[in-house]
């Protein structure tokens, strides 16, 4: 029995270069895919939000001298890039998937609204959230608060290259601990760097519980939806 009935899933555009350091790594697509129809097979409902930094960020873009707002604008470009790749990739493994856009344009994506977004998740599609929340300044973290409690998802599948949440950053600190849990005010109070502020707030406020798992070990989505305790939960 898969624990939860409707996700919404994050992945960074990040993770999508694989060893490449730009880009899409086919390898790394066709492993997500992978992974995403294995939980689809188990009947869970799937959104899917997926980053842009593997292509463009706004804010790195603005310090190299690119307006701010239009450098946000190529950043979204790239979220939707990725997202015509993954469903893409989901397609040769005969999973069905709509790519809605936050911003209209059409033929690429069917423009967003919820109730599309469930009735096609309920009708076996796996959804992918492209172009963030459609405005700059923001991030797809937060688009994937937004999307997350939209949709009335049970939680918050972050899927990272680290298999949780520590006390500091175990890639460059030896002596990191990593919470099984944690609440939002922890997060807040320790300074912890798990998502923007605004996309914790969100969650936060309106109750969506995030979890945090290694999602480049194959495996482990399914490990996660299985109820196995993998990662760290954030509640409040
Ligand atoms: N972005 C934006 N508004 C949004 C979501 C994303 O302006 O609602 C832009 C922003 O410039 C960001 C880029 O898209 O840097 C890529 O998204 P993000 O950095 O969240 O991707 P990730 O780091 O997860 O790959």
């Amino acid at each position: 029995m898969a624990k939860f009935k409707r996700i919404l899933l994050k992945l960074s555009g990040e993770s999508l270069m694989g060893r490449q350091g730009f880009g899409i790594d086919a390898e790394r697509l066709a492993d997500y895919a992978a992974q995403i129809k294995e939980i689809h097979e188990m009947g869970v409902q799937i959104g899917i939000v997926i980053g842009g930094g593997n292509i463009f960020r706004g804010l790195s873009g603005s310090q190299k001298g690119f307006d701010r707002v239009k450098g946000d604008q190529m950043g979204m470009c790239a979220t939707v890039i990725n997202s015509l790749a993954l469903s893409s990739a989901l397609g040769a493994l005969d999973v069905k998937s709509k790519v809605l856009t936050a911003i209209r344009m059409e033929p690429i994506g069917e423009f967003y609204s919820k109730w599309k977004a469930i009735e096609a998740m309920e009708n076996g599609y796996v959804c992918i959230f492209s172009a963030g929340t459609g405005s700059p300044y923001f991030t797809t973290d937060t688009g994937s608060s937004l999307r997350g409690i939209e949709i009335e998802a049970d939680v918050m599948l972050k899927g990272t290259r680290v298999d949780g949440i520590y006390t500091a950053d175990p890639e460059k600190d030896a002596t990191a601990v990593k919470f099984n849990e944690i609440t939002y005010d922890e997060i807040y109070t320790r300074g912890l760097k798990v998502m923007d502020l605004t996309a914790t707030t969100m969650c936060k406020e309106n109750g969506l519980p995030i979890y945090v798992f290694n999602m480049d070990v194959k495996g482990n989505l399914r490990k996660v939806i299985d109820g196995e305790d993998i990662g760290t939960l954030v509640h409040n």
